[in-house]
């Protein structure tokens, strides 16, 4: 039988980080996509005595690996998939070696070790100060926990606490092209995802049209009510003017909801304006496992006021501490500590080092645009507006173009519709994605 030996982490060390840098060495043979894999049954049978651990590292090897895709690889766009760094990796694997829990801070740094990484990540997107939250899972759990306090906030003003009672009355959330995760918060904090109401956009645009929102909220006028305003949608990589509509907020009053997920780096791109106003949202969501580059899971939930969390999360029992601890403040009553691959990131790299990932991204999507466009059987949906490159056809099935390239292990763009049109699009925010290469899978799949 098998048993865990303090001593054998050693030998044991030396040969994952050998594997892991042969693998890293071949990232550009591993196909991009793998459509249909699965592993075998062999290895994900229960035994009785287990095959050791230095066994059980030649069989993820041998017969788990074979069938991963090579998501953080160079020929990989879908989605908005970011890929890891090497500080990154660091940072995650050191999270597991220490495992301490940040969820508290009675028993060592790793709760102030957070909420200082989320200072530093706040300095990185030029926010003020004051701004503090969460790290969370991605920014599906980021967009949940701003939901909760905002539900707190609409109950407030009803003179109910939410979270003692339950959800408030009439409460909805508006947005032009809000992303599919924020249905499913609606949902998960009791308010339904079906009170998401979408607005028309502008035209050509993922940008919601600020006549139809005015309109929105002249009609919502005694109902509380959520904007959700998107900077970088997924489509298009477009963005709403939230300067615009914070404006809104001196007529009316309404819980305003940054979506930055991943567009809340273009923070970094010298003399941007797309973001202008949002360090004024009540709350943002960012995703770090995207563009920081850190591996999953990872995302942020900032608060304009983030000493209101504890009154939604707050959690008490005879074993805490009196005072607040990091579990007050987020979904989790136990968490890793996400905060260490972060960190390692911004310590490695740094504000300007950071910035010339970010900056690469989109000159990426731009030189891709150049050359998938350049014989015209493929054009823009959409402008590009950041780092998604959004591709339609009138003379090609854009969607068998995707599968084929996904089949050939050469590419992977992933698929949507806009405007009822089938798109193809590709995101640029992996270090190592390389859009001379995957331009050309592109073409040779189009002959
Ligand atoms: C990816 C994304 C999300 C969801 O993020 P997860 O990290 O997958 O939970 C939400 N909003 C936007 C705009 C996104 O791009």
């Amino acid at each position: 039988m098998a048993y865990p030996s303090g001593d054998s982490i050693g030998p044991l060390a030396a040969a994952l980080a050998n594997a892991v840098a042969e693998e890293w060495a071949h990232l550009a043979e591993r196909p991009a996509a793998r459509p249909g894999a699965v592993i075998p049954e062999d290895p994900l049978a229960l035994t009785g005595d287990g095959v050791g651990e230095s066994e059980a590292l030649s069989m993820f090897f041998d017969q788990i690996a074979p069938h991963l895709s090579g998501g953080i690889g160079p020929h990989y766009a879908g989605y908005v998939t970011g890929g890891v760094t090497p500080a990154g990796l660091m940072g995650d694997w050191l999270t597991s070696a220490f495992d301490n829990n940040a969820a508290f801070s009675t028993d060592g740094a790793a709760g102030q070790f957070e909420k200082s990484t989320i200072a530093m990540l706040v300095d990185l997107l030029r926010l003020p100060t004051h701004l503090g939250g969460t790290l969370t899972t991605g920014a599906t759990a980021a967009s949940t926990v701003a939901l909760a306090v905002a539900r707190q906030w609409a109950g407030e003003q009803q003179g109910i606490d939410s979270a003692k009672v339950g959800s408030p009355y009439g409460l909805a959330a508006l947005s032009g092209s809000a992303h599919s995760s924020i249905a499913k918060a609606m949902g998960v904090v009791g308010l339904g995802s079906s009170n998401v109401v979408a607005l028309r956009n502008q035209s050509g645009r993922e940008s919601v049209d600020l006549v139809e929102l005015r309109q929105a909220l002249t009609k919502r006028a005694s109902a509380p009510t959520i904007v959700i305003a998107n900077a970088g949608t997924v489509i298009t990589g477009d963005s709403d003017d939230i300067a615009a509509i914070v404006a809104l907020r001196e007529e009316f009053d309404f819980w305003l909801h940054v979506d930055a997920a991943f567009g809340g780096f273009a923070a970094l791109l010298p003399s941007d304006t797309r973001l202008q106003g949002w360090e004024r949202a009540d709350s943002i969501t960012v995703d770090l496992h995207k563009w920081l580059n850190v591996p999953y899971d990872s995302g942020l939930v900032l608060l304009q006021n983030p000493q209101v969390l504890p009154r939604v999360f707050g959690n008490h029992a005879s074993y805490l501490a009196d005072e607040s601890q990091p579990m007050d403040s987020g979904v989790e009553n136990s968490r890793r500590m996400r905060a260490l691959p972060i960190w390692f990131s911004l310590a490695a790299y740094g504000r300007h080092g950071i910035g010339a990932l970010v900056a690469e991204s989109v000159a990426s999507a731009q030189r891709f645009a150049e050359l998938v466009t350049a014989d015209g059987r493929l054009s823009l949906a959409a402008p590009v507006h950041l780092n998604v490159v959004a591709l339609v056809s009138d003379e090609i099935d854009v969607v068998e173009l995707g599968s084929n390239l996904a089949s050939s292990g050469n590419g992977f763009l992933s698929q949507a519709t806009l405007n009822g049109r089938p798109v193809l699009r590709a995101a640029f925010v992996n270090w190592r994605t390389d859009p001379e290469a995957l331009a050309a899978a592109v073409l040779e799949q189009l002959g």
